[in-house]
């Protein structure tokens, strides 16, 4: 899944708003609405009466409640039987609520095909009010791509289009989501603007959800102004209404960006029970991304407190979480753009079949070229998932998957296959005489030096701080202790040149050959931290090769 918004500011659907309301008013839970809703469609299953509306309403109370896959699942079953009973108004509905939900569920090929017929089907029907429904989600979904010019367009059509039939709930949600497109690209005075015209339609209308939405993103761009104590207010009534209706995603999105707001206005004893608040619920709700958040501001305000323990301890979880979540986020905006990148390819050939003029040509070429640079983004980002950013070497992960794979293919063919882990000797010395900026520089040296001293098959890591790993294919034991003592040599031979002046610089090494029955490189690895200790033990500046049996 993307990183979406579930509760994001779309319109949501009519009949789902509609029974939410009514739910509210009966103090009935989420839990029990959606329970009530399913029985309902169950019902019209037995029946085989009315099955298309009652998944479209089920499926349509999912989305809100914010779980997109099943929503998909049950608006399909809709699609269906509004299609074998031939209903267009009902399968026009059911496409709005698909478009949103393929949406947030990072189907974005789905959710396109979804704009298109619905918007078609309404045209068809007439529907003007629909039309701009699904105009409204169409910005929404460019929104989501970060592509702000179609989102601001496509709002404002749909703006006019609510002006002009008089829903002013809908007015006032455009409004809200035009500041939101408008503030990306920084015209905050026009985006302020529009969330005054906003919240008074959403106080007038008693709409609480509304409200919360304009309070926020008012108070998030009076923090880009600079204006930390307006922003807290609408932040702060923004809160009490997400408190008020369970939301407490949105709530522990907003307490991260007024903590951050106050820690970086100078404020953090203001910011830390905000902080903390974000912590709890993150952690209650395994909201991960927030966690990662929060964790980071927590260390931040815990160092400005002076709390120097706490803070290392935030800090430290905060790199725990936050590499977890940062490797599957990598991983989604690469699967992201590969969907975009066949997106653009097969619209490319259905225009090549349609027309050969001049005027495709030179549209074919700027989508050649727009091609060439997602292609390239999407390189880079892959490049960036397996490398790691001081020196440029394998991280530690992707050598993992590259490290197994490389042992599973020497054993099937017999070949040798060594492993080295170097350690940087007394590299806390480095840094403590010198600051961590220079023991930075001689980490950058050392990779390059590694580097230029085994061959161009073997694969280099950088496995922690100052701990490098080597995996020396098609060498047994015997070729490992020459290319060990190389390496040993290449680094202790000459002083390191860094912006200190030079620096003598050693690595101890511990070094082990694949035998047969070894299955992982973890054991081999295992093996390698041992002999390093040895080869420590015995006075640093050396290599130990793991005794064999
Ligand atoms: P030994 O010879 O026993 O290995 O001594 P050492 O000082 O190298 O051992 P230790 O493992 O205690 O210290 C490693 C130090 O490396 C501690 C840590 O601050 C530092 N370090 C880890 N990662 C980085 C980094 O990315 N940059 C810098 N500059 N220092 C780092
Ligand atoms: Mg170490
Ligand atoms: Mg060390």
């Amino acid at each position: 899944m993307l990183p979406l918004n579930p509760m994001a500011p779309t319109a949501a659907h009519p009949i789902a708003e509609h029974i939410a309301a009514v739910c509210a008013q009966a103090q009935l839970t989420p839990d029990a609405t959606l329970a009530a809703l399913e029985a309902d469609l169950v019902r019209a299953r037995c029946a085989q009466e009315g099955v298309g509306l009652a998944a479209l309403i089920y499926g349509a109370a999912l989305l809100q409640a914010g779980d997109g896959g099943a929503s998909v699942e049950m608006l399909g079953e809709a699609e269906a039987d509004a299609r074998d009973a031939g209903d267009d108004e009902l399968r026009l509905q059911v496409l709005v609520a698909m478009s949103k939900a393929l949406t947030i569920t990072g189907n974005l090929q789905g959710a396109l095909e979804a704009f298109r017929e619905g918007m078609e089907l309404s045209r068809a029907l007439g529907d003007r009010h629909t039309e701009g429904v699904l105009l409204l989600g169409l910005g929404f979904f460019h929104g989501q791509l970060e592509e702000s010019e179609p989102y601001e367009e496509y709002t404002r059509l749909a703006l006019a289009r609510f002006r002009e039939l008089g829903d002013p709930q809908r007015v006032a949600l455009c409004l809200n989501n035009l500041a939101g497109s408008i503030s990306r690209r920084k015209r905050y005075a026009e985006a302020l603007a529009c969330y005054e015209e906003a919240l008074p339609i959403a106080l007038s209308l008693g709409w609480r959800r509304g409200q919360a939405l304009i309070l926020g993103g008012h108070g998030g761009v009076l923090f880009h102004q600079g204006h930390i104590d307006e922003g807290r207010e609408k932040y702060l009534a923004s809160n009490a209404i997400l408190e008020e209706l369970g939301d407490v995603f949105q709530l522990t999105r907003h307490l991260n960006l007024l903590g951050r707001a106050l820690l970086e206005g100078g404020r953090p004893s203001e910011a830390l029970p905000c902080i903390e608040a974000a912590v709890r619920h993150a952690e209650a709700r395994r909201f991960e991304i927030e966690l990662s958040q929060a964790l980071e501001l927590l260390s931040r305000a815990q160092e400005a407190l002076g709390d120097a323990p706490a803070a290392l301890r935030a800090l430290r979880r905060h790199v725990e979480e936050g590499a977890a979540a940062g490797i599957r986020r990598t991983e989604e905006i690469v699967r992201k753009l590969k969907v975009e990148h066949r997106l653009s390819i097969a619209k490319r050939e259905a225009e090549q079949q349609e027309s050969r003029n001049e005027e495709l040509a030179a549209v074919n070429a700027a989508l050649t070229e727009a091609l060439g640079r997602q292609q390239a983004l999407q390189d880079e980002l892959e490049r960036l998932a397996r490398t790691d950013p001081l020196t440029g070497l394998f991280n530690r992960r992707y050598m993992e998957e590259l490290g197994n794979r490389e042992i599973e293919r020497c054993q099937r063919s017999r070949a040798p296959l060594s492993v080295m882990l170097a350690d940087v000797d007394h590299f806390k010395r480095i840094n403590d005489r010198y600051g961590h900026s220079v023991g930075d520089e001689v980490l950058v040296e050392m990779a390059a030096r590694l580097r230029r001293n085994v061959r161009g098959v073997d694969l280099v890591a950088r496995w922690g701080g100052e701990e490098f790993c080597v995996l020396l294919v098609e060498t047994d034991g015997e070729g490992a202790r020459f290319a060990a003592e190389r390496v040993r040599r290449a680094i202790a031979q000459r002083p390191f040149e860094t912006s200190a002046g030079p620096i003598k610089v050693t690595l101890s090494l511990g070094v082990v050959a694949l035998e047969e029955g070894h299955a992982r490189l973890a054991s081999l690895l295992r093996q390698a931290d041992v002999a390093l200790y040895t080869a420590k033990d015995r006075g640093r500046d050396q290599y130990f090769l793991a005794p064999t049996g």
